[in-house]
């Protein structure tokens, strides 16, 4: 990094002819040195256009401060004074106690743990502090957050005014950050363009892109933050709409390599094999995907559907309609013990038909494995049923006409793009148990057409949910043993232990021998975990459809779909350690029978978060429900992995909270594409810069489309 500014960058307008705001690296705003510059590089703060969208993460109205005399116990507030005296309490939990005064009187403010501030806080300090408000004989402060006043002009930035409180690190206390954004904003605002044309920011009621900035950070009013935000979003969000949209495009002027021989009566020959009739969900579905099928250009394809609502045969079909066409299908799962029952369930649907079906699995023995890439490059076999093992070199196919991918949300992106490259502009189909909000999808899957399987088949038993304690386990595993006396099914899942697989394997092995040592004695207890050689575990999941085996001591691994109509409960230890889109995928593996089902998440983390997400299960069956509450209680980030999707990081918009905002970029978005598909006119400039930018640039975002 260059520790001199060069003044050409630093000064007048030749900077932004010369160099973009993103090119200039933090450093070169006054004041930041290489240590300051590796401490923002730690919050990712590394050129003048990232300190910009620094956003605050909220705002203190510093401009009339509350005075000590006007503070009320049990709120959060912030005040001012001086400090006249200083105690440490250090047995116990260290303490550190100014008592703070301003004309009006005295606080007791308090900081717990934080050795360090004798070295900071003297007698004589003039500081301001927020925290809560308590009354214990003096009035006392426990306090979040401090800031020392100097005394010199440099305070018109930090109080007497809305004050931003921006994210911060260690050694960079959000005062110092403060300073830095505001001298990057003196410095190089001027340089920012305006990105967005004219009629789009009219028509939208946005402020400008200068003034947005500077109001992000130093707005003269809560209504002026407001603004702020909304414009950046915007910008994000619209950015964002583009590159999906234009990724869409992309994927729409191509035409497929290989193209499928129309036969008449091929639907309605694999309709007639199978012991039930489609849904009228199940119908429509296969209506968009026949015209997808017989298109010139790529079928691009997510299917949405709950949990049961019966993918798998729409996925045979269209396979059906593939091989008969005269072309290769491939399958890919996410997990070895669900591509053996689609291998399976596919075996029982299409090879009657004459399909000629292969397992790809990473487990499978050398010979075995070598015998099937042959015959499938050979064009021996007409469908490949796998995990992400059929993305290995040396997996090829003679002529790959569809590509289906299940449970795609256990997937990236970028997996989905390596099985498209097998072929040749091949279709793809992907689909999805976990139901998202409408604006989440829109962006996640922008570049999709949607399917959405709405109706559930006939004839199924409702599912009763009960969330219980620890102390009711033994009642609750002495009930089961009178269920499964009575002849019913369970699948009792261990507790989830993301970090080792081996550790996983034993909790289940233990558990198993514990219920077969205890409560369950005599009754025939299967174990199922990911450690297990293929072979053991089709045997098992085998003896589990039979009935040979009456409860299923598992792993996480059967979270996705399996499928055994006969299981009708569905035990969760320690069930608060999952999400809830996990748990609505457990729950789905019961209820898919005509008899009545139980599902019983037990645990003993009683916490807020942890209970209200349990007892959302308890409440409701709905996906989409329960999707919402998954998007409100963990945010849309952690849930959907962008990154995994393939979409740049957003920094200013939050998905949740800024969905209309996103309803109005993707119109608008939908608008100038329409006008301008490659952003070619000069007033689309900048925004055509910054999707290339943020999408085609980006590492692992390139090979999407
Ligand atoms: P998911 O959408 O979760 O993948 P599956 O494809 O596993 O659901 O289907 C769930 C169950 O519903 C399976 O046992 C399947 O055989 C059955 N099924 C699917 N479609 C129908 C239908 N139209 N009528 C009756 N049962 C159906
Ligand atoms: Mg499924």
């Amino acid at each position: 990094m260059p520790t001199s500014r060069p003044t050409a960058v630093a000064t007048g307008q030749a900077r932004s002819a010369s160099r973009s705001l993103h090119d200039i690296p933090a450093q070169y705003v006054k004041g930041v040195g290489p240590t300051r510059a590796e401490q923002l590089a730690r919050l990712g703060l590394r050129t003048v256009e990232d300190l910009f969208y620094h956003q605050p993460h909220r705002y203190e109205d510093r401009s009339h401060l509350a005075t000590i005399a006007s503070l009320r116990p049990g709120l959060k507030q912030t005040t001012q004074g001086v400090v006249l005296a200083l105690s440490e309490k250090r047995y116990g939990k260290h303490q550190f106690v100014a008592a703070l005064s301003d004309d009006t009187g005295v606080l007791q403010a308090i900081w717990f743990g934080q050795r360090f501030l004798r070295r900071v806080i003297h007698r004589g300090t003039r500081l301001i502090v927020h925290g809560r408000v308590e009354r214990a004989g003096v009035v006392q402060m426990v306090v979040d957050e401090h800031e020392v006043l100097t005394g010199d002009e440099d305070d018109t930035l930090h109080t007497g005014r809305i004050v931003p409180m921006h994210p911060a690190t260690e050694g960079l206390s959000p005062r110092v950050l403060r300073t830095i954004i505001a001298r990057a904003l003196d410095e190089y605002l001027d340089a920012l363009p305006e990105l967005l044309p004219d009629h789009i920011r009219k028509q939208q009621g946005l402020a400008r892109h200068q003034e947005a900035v500077r109001n992000l950070h130093f707005p003269s009013s809560m209504e002026d933050a407001e603004a702020a935000h909304r414009r950046l979003a915007f910008d994000e969000l619209l950015v964002l709409q583009l590159g999906v949209l234009m990724r869409k495009q992309a994927v729409r002027v191509v035409e497929k390599g290989i193209r499928y021989k129309r036969r008449g009566g091929l639907l309605a020959q694999f309709v007639a094999t199978l012991p039930y009739s489609l849904t009228a969900a199940q119908h429509r579905v296969l209506g968009d995907v026949t015209g997808d099928l017989y298109s010139p250009r790529p079928m691009n394809r997510l299917l949405q559907g709950d949990v049961g609502s019966g993918k798998t045969v729409v996925a045979a079909a269209a396979l059906w309609l593939c091989v008969g066409g005269g072309c290769q299908g491939a399958l890919m799962a996410p997990t070895e013990i669900l591509a053996e029952q689609h291998y399976l369930t596919f075996r029982r649907l299409l090879a009657p038909l004459g399909v000629r079906l292969a397992l790809v699995t990473g487990s499978r023995r050398r010979p075995d494995r070598d015998r099937i890439r042959e015959a499938l490059a050979a064009g021996e076999i007409d469908v490949a049923v796998g995990t992400h093992a059929l993305l290995e070199e040396g997996v090829e196919f003679a002529r790959l006409g569809l590509v289906v991918v299940d449970e795609q949300h256990k997937f990236g992106v970028l997996q989905r793009a390596e099985l498209r490259q097998k072929g040749e502009h091949p279709d793809v189909l992907v689909m999805t148990a976990t139901p998202i909000p409408r604006t989440l999808s829109m962006t996640l899957y922008g570049d999709l057409d949607a399917s959405v399987l709405d109706e559930m088949p006939p004839g199924r038993g409702v599912i009763k949910t009960y969330v219980r304690g620890p102390e009711k386990r033994p009642e609750v595993y002495q009930w089961v043993r009178q269920q499964v006396d009575g002849g019913h099914r369970v699948y009792v899942v261990c507790p989830l232990i993301e970090e080792s697989d081996k550790l996983q394997a034993e909790a289940a092995i233990h558990l198993a021998e514990r219920l077969r040592a205890g409560v369950l004695d005599g009754v025939t207890v299967g174990l199922l975990h990911g450690r297990m050689r293929p072979d053991d575990k089709d045997a098992v999941m085998e003896q589990f459809r039979t009935g040979a085996i009456r409860v299923l001591v598992a792993t996480p691994v059967i979270e996705v779909g399996i499928d055994v109509p006969e299981a009708t409960i569905m035990i969760v230890e320690d069930a608060d350690r999952f999400g809830l889109a996990q748990l609505h995928q457990l729950r789905g593996r019961v209820g898919r029978g005509p008899q009545t089902s139980f599902c019983v998440l037990l645990s003993s983390a009683m916490s807020d978060p942890a209970r209200e997400r349990l007892d959302t299960m308890a409440q409701t069956s709905d996906g989409f429900v329960i999707a919402q509450r998954d998007l409100e209680l963990r945010g849309p980030g952690e849930l959907m992995g962008t990154r995994q999707h393939g979409l740049p990081d957003l920094r200013i918009a939050d998905l949740l909270g800024d969905a209309p905002i996103l309803q109005d970029a993707h119109r608008e978005a939908g608008h100038l594409l329409a006008d301008d598909p490659d952003l070619s006119q000069r007033d689309h400039a900048e925004l055509r810069d910054l999707v290339r930018r943020r999408f085609v640039e980006r590492p692992g975002v390139a090979a999407v489309g």
